[in-house]
């Protein structure tokens, strides 16, 4: 048989999505008690991927198959309730119910006519967003592949207008002799931000940088006198201690100097969409732009990010393609907003997310991390470690009387298989930092991750 009779038959059959249907819903099953970081053992199995590439078909099932039997078991168990490292969100089941069916429909998401299905809910995700954190009227929003994209759309859209001020069209004339924008950033800030101003050619050695507290947030008073060439990028959720800037302070100060205020919130905007955490994000709607992630605190799948801008011409023009075959419509045409072409029709699953929890639903799900992280930090409290920062959010950063110590006792919380986190340093101490960013965490989990951690000290 041909190969393409092949897949013919596969699709009418449709035994190849029964088999991986069924491994999926094993894999759900399990995930709460499997390895939190696979073993050893089953990272050595993954040798079992190094072959040469074969020169005859295989078999689909036996695709699945190898897939299921080595790939699963190696699988960080991301959507069980103990996995903690960096800031991970877990996957709410009717976004992987969403992301099933639209698989089947395989959207190239970049123009009205590749798919007028996400360019519509593109609008409504775009009109819901404003609305959960209460952003200007003109904002509009791109939905990118996560904060790094967002960041950098937003920044690149930043760059088009403080240069457009100063009489420079940067589309047109390029950073050659342009006028010199100046930076402001504060130590904290996030490292994909970083990048984000190496890729569009401002060194890391230009930004003037401020000084943050203990917390990690910026000081307002250590902010240099501000002009219309001033870009200043703040953040709505510290990586490490979960901390947000004095927006309120700092932002009308940067609107009356004609400055540009950026805010990465990849995971710590969602506080605004919270009735008893709101306080945390106050004075965001004063700011030009906006990253946030879907695929963090909103428990969407991979990969989730939105820029949001309250300069529709900057984001657009920044973000130009042109081409004769490139027919747009008067509808959204989705690669406008930002700076893929082809790209998922990820809007898909953050409706269906944000239709399915509803307002009351977001802001119950994400005060539920909240609880936990405070829960999770009393208990370590109690349990002779030292948390260093103050819980306003879904971070807990902690650490023993030695560095030493620290190190030792993440080590082997990691190699438990009980729970994953990572180590950080702050204040150039070593410390090790939890992440409370699924839905699935419940209380049990706190427990049994206290619980390893106890172990771990009394082992080292
Ligand atoms: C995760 C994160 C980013 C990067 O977002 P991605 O979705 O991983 O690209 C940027 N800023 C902060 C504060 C983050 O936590």
């Amino acid at each position: 048989m041909s190969i393409r009779d092949q897949m013919f038959k596969e699709l009418k059959e449709k035994k190849i999505f029964d088999q991986a249907r069924s491994y999926a819903y094993d894999y759900a099953d399990q995930v709460s008690e499997m390895d939190v970081f696979p073993s050893d053992q089953n990272i050595e199995n993954l040798k079992a991927f190094d072959e040469p590439l074969n020169q005859a078909p295989a078999d689909a099932i036996q695709v699945i198959d190898m897939l299921n039997k080595w790939g699963g078991p190696a699988t960080t168990a991301q959507t069980g309730g103990r996995y903690f490292g960096f800031v991970n969100g877990g996957a709410i089941p009717v976004s992987i119910a969403t992301k099933w069916l639209s698989d089947f429909w395989d959207q190239n998401g970049g123009l009205y006519l590749t798919s007028p299905i996400n360019s519509k809910l593109e609008d409504i995700c775009e009109r819901w967003l404003k609305d959960i954190f209460s952003l200007p009227e003109q904002t509009v929003a791109g939905f990118v592949s996560g904060t790094s994209m967002a960041n950098l759309s937003a920044l690149s859209a930043a760059r088009y207008r403080l240069l457009k001020n100063q009489g420079w069209d940067v589309n047109v004339q390029g950073l050659n002799g342009a006028p010199k924008l100046r930076i402001i950033a504060h130590r904290q800030v996030h490292s994909s931000v970083k990048k984000t101003l190496v890729l569009l050619g401002y060194g890391s050695g230009n930004i003037e940088w401020l000084d943050s507290d203990e917390q990690g947030r910026a000081i307002t008073s250590s902010i240099p006198p501000l002009d219309n060439s001033c870009l200043l990028l703040l953040q709505a959720g510290n990586v490490n201690t979960g901390g947000y800037d004095p927006f309120q302070e700092i932002c009308p100060k940067a609107n009356e100097a004609g400055a540009w205020v950026h805010i990465d919130g990849a995971f710590g905007l969602w506080a605004g969409a919270c009735k008893s955490l709101q306080h945390l994000t106050k004075g965001i709607e004063l700011a030009q732009s906006w990253a946030v992630d879907g695929h963090k605190t909103l428990n969407t799948p991979y990969d989730s990010g939105i820029v949001m801008c309250a300069d529709e011409e900057a984001l657009l023009t920044s973000l130009q393609a042109t081409a004769a075959y490139i027919n747009y419509t008067d509808h959204r045409e989705p690669l406008l907003y930002g700076p893929e072409m082809s790209k998922r029709s990820r809007a898909i699953e953050l409706w269906s997310v944000m239709k399915y929890l509803g307002k009351s639903g977001i802001d119950e799900m994400v005060t539920g991390l909240h609880k936990h992280a405070l829960h999770l930090s009393s208990e370590l409290d109690k349990n002779g470690f030292t948390v260093i920062n103050d819980v306003v959010f879904n971070q807990v950063l902690f650490k023993c009387e030695t560095p030493e110590k620290t190190k030792a006792v993440l080590a082997y919380v990691q190699k438990s298989g009980i729970c994953w986190c990572g180590g950080s340093t702050w204040d150039d101490v070593p410390v090790i930092r939890i992440s409370i960013c699924s839905w699935v965490t419940i209380s049990e989990d706190i427990l049994k991750t206290v619980a390893v951690f106890k172990e771990a000290i009394d082992a080292v």
